[in-house]
């Protein structure tokens, strides 16, 4: 399910660059030209992010976002044409998740929004950051490109064998949460596999030992008794 963007802005040629911006990145755009029309569409649900500019006909961006404050949680980033620092303050304050000057490089509009995002803990925010991101799996310096079947720490290439980079690719997919050796078994060796049961505690180790010894980290987590995992922190 794809991440739909409101964009509120009046300046149409602004507004439609952004939209091919976003569209481009694989996020769905909805459009409003003032700030009436604005809050209505914020207020529909059918948005999951809003771009706001400030200096709006009908009702300016602050006022769109405080109306908007009562009854909605949205993710908001504001756009001020004004380098003005009260300006800023009044949209952070309003209860902006964050806020950009004009003119701004598109990339840093795209990289706030996904950190917003990411920020807000929306899983929907994954999905929207195109398929471009579903083949780039990361924690901390640790990088893998699934397409590419890539591993790197800090821009240094790792060589992995098939089922190693197998078993990192799940724990990587399911960051955070702890997996059973078990389902490990199943993801990385085949429901049907009849050999070792330790197998997976072999491969842990041998990952450890060109990722963890190497690089003096500590990336794939213990859980006595139930698994592995890896963690955001790392
Ligand atoms: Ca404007």
């Amino acid at each position: 399910m794809a991440v739909t963007v409101l964009i509120v802005e009046d300046e149409e040629k602004i507004g439609r660059f952004l939209e091919l911006e976003l569209l481009h990145e694989g996020y769905e755009v909805m459009k409003a030209a003032d700030g009436r029309e604005g809050l209505e569409k914020a207020q529909s649900g059918k948005a999951d992010l809003v771009v706001l500019d400030v200096m709006l006909p009908e009702l300016n961006g602050f006022e769109v976002l405080r109306r908007l404050r009562k009854n909605s949680d949205i993710p908001v980033i504001m756009l001020t044409a004004r380098d003005e620092v009260m300006d800023k303050v009044a949209g952070l304050d309003g209860g902006a998740d964050d806020y950009m000057t004009k003119p701004f490089a598109i990339e840093e509009l795209l990289a706030r929004i996904r950190l917003v995002l990411k920020k807000r803990g929306s899983s929907v925010g994954m999905a929207g950051a195109a398929g471009r991101d579903k083949n780039q799996l990361s924690v901390g310096k640790l990088c893998m490109d699934v397409q590419r079947y890539e591993v790197s720490y800090d821009g240094k290439q790792v060589e992995l064998t098939h089922r190693e980079f197998e078993l990192l690719k799940v724990l990587l997919e399911n960051k955070n949460i702890v997996i059973s050796r078990d389902t490990l078994l199943e993801k990385v060796c085949g429901y049907d596999y009849m050999g070792e049961t330790n197998i997976i505690d072999v491969y842990v180790r041998y990952l450890r030992s060109k990722l963890d010894d190497v690089f003096q980290v500590k990336i794939i987590q213990t859980v006595r008794g139930v698994g592995y995992c890896i963690k955001d922190e790392n």
